[in-house]
């Protein structure tokens, strides 16, 4: 079977790890391709990070794919046709089976983005130009009040700073010593290897909760595991993947 999917962001790449994960899993034979601009992730949640000069790690697509056997088709996907089950990216054509379209929203300010929204890497750079090109104080006017706007308020900034000092004066009081830390972990080590299910329970709160996510790559479960009692065998059930010398 022939996958394509266009756009290598967050949800094109995900999408990309588990497909490839189930692939293996269930002995398919598959082809997957991701279609993309370029070979780089551009995080766009850490763009308001770029306007302000901090420079953002650079990673690469290719690296990432690499382990796990989907292809990377650099360029710009044009059109569809849906009835070919085709696809053009610069001239080439490529045929599918199934197509997963992750190419993300767009900005809707018209011709001029950079002038009003941080987007991508390079309207990013356009706006920290222009705010450094500003004379000292010049006002900026900032239309609209979600989150990506507010989450630049030093105000905002300052109070989430707050609330999080406030929550780690709670924790200290509550938190072990290391020497207390490794006696619980050895002790949660030995009843998961021995298959210690009442042990295990000891360790765990009453409300114990486990989610997991294995990003495509490892097992994992995929509803969360609630409770003492499942929770506990949840970890017997991990106990044989433990390295030995753990
Ligand atoms: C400034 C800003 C701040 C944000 N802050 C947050 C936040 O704090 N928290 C949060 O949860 N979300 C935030 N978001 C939203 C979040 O970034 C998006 O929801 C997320 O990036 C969507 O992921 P995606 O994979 O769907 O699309 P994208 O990340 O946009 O990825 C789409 C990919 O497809 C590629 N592509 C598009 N068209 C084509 C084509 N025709 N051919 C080939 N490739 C193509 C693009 O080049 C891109 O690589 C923010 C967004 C912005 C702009």
């Amino acid at each position: 079977m022939d996958i394509i999917i266009i756009g290598g962001g967050y949800a094109g790449l995900a999408c990309a790890f588990r497909l490839a994960h189930q692939a293996r899993r269930h002995s398919m034979l598959c082809r997957i391709r991701l279609v993309n601009r370029e070979d780089h992730l551009v995080e766009r949640i850490r763009l308001p990070q770029m306007v302000t000069g901090q420079p953002l790690p650079y990673r690469r697509i290719s690296g990432m794919l690499h382990h796990c056997g989907v292809e990377l088709v650099l360029g710009n996907a044009t059109s569809v046709d849906l009835g070919a089950q085709r696809l053009e990216v610069e001239g080439h054509t490529l045929c599918w089976d199934r197509l997963v379209v992750a190419v993300g929203s767009q900005s809707g300010s018209g011709d001029r983005p950079y002038d009003a929204l941080a987007v991508n890497p390079d309207s990013s750079a356009q706006l920290l130009e222009r705010l450094r090109s500003l004379a000292q104080g010049a006002c900026i006017e900032v239309v609209g009040g979600g989150l990506t706007i507010l989450k630049r308020s030093p105000d905002a900034c300052r109070q989430v700073l707050r609330r999080a000092r406030r929550h780690l004066d709670v924790l200290k009081g509550m938190s072990e010593s290391a020497e207390q830390h490794r006696e619980l972990l050895a002790r949660f080590l030995t009843a998961m290897r021995e298959g210690d299910i009442a042990g295990l329970a000891r360790l765990f709160a009453e409300d114990v909760e486990s989610r997991a996510d294995g990003g495509g790559y490892v097992r994992a479960a995929t509803k969360p595991v609630v409770g003492v009692r499942a929770v506990s065998r949840l970890f017997v059930g991990f106990s044989k993947d433990l390295p030995p010398d753990l």
